[in-house]
């Protein structure tokens, strides 16, 4: 005998359907591959060139210092250097030594105005799709302001 779905059945599969598509949504970032050329339309490169916002920390001639647009700790900045890097791989093969220092010197200027020079912070650079990439230009996450765990 065939059961005939209840109201209430019918609205907890509804709700587990919509479960379902919003964490598909939350985690369906596209993933860089790390041997993908620079792609110039990035919102990183879109940000340095002046065509969209962000809450600026440190500019130099060589990096870029901007909050993270969803924070995941108290500090959370995002470094780049100015040049077309997609990954820290490909900015080590090709980026001059003065940009290279620019880089280091930005992340640690960078530090010192967030106030985080002596409470300690974690710089991490995703690469490529097994590290989580979603924005193909070359970034070091600043964060601190809290213990991370
Ligand atoms: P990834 O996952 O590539 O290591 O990190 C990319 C980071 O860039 C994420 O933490 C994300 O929140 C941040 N992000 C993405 N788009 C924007 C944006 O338009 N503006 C800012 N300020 N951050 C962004």
């Amino acid at each position: 005998m065939k059961r005939i779905p209840t109201g209430s059945s019918i609205a907890t599969l509804f709700s587990l359907i919509t479960m379902l598509l919003l964490s598909f949504a939350a985690h369906g970032e596209e993933l860089v591959d790390a041997t993908a050329d620079y792609d110039t339309n990035n919102v990183f490169a879109q940000i340095l060139r002046g065509d969209l916002p962000a809450d600026i920390v440190f500019e130099s001639e060589y990096a870029l210092a901007f909050h993270d647009i969803k924070p995941r700790a108290r500090v959370h900045v995002l470094v780049i250097p100015k040049g077309q890097y997609t990954n820290i791989l490909q900015f080590n093969q090709n980026a001059s030594s003065d940009e290279k220092l620019g880089l280091l010197d930005a992340i640690s200027q960078t530090a010192g105005i967030m106030g985080v020079e002596e409470s300690g912070f974690r710089l991490v650079s995703n690469t490529g799709h097994d590290g989580g990439q979603t924005v193909p230009h070359l970034h070091v996450h600043l964060m601190g302001g809290e213990h991370l765990r």
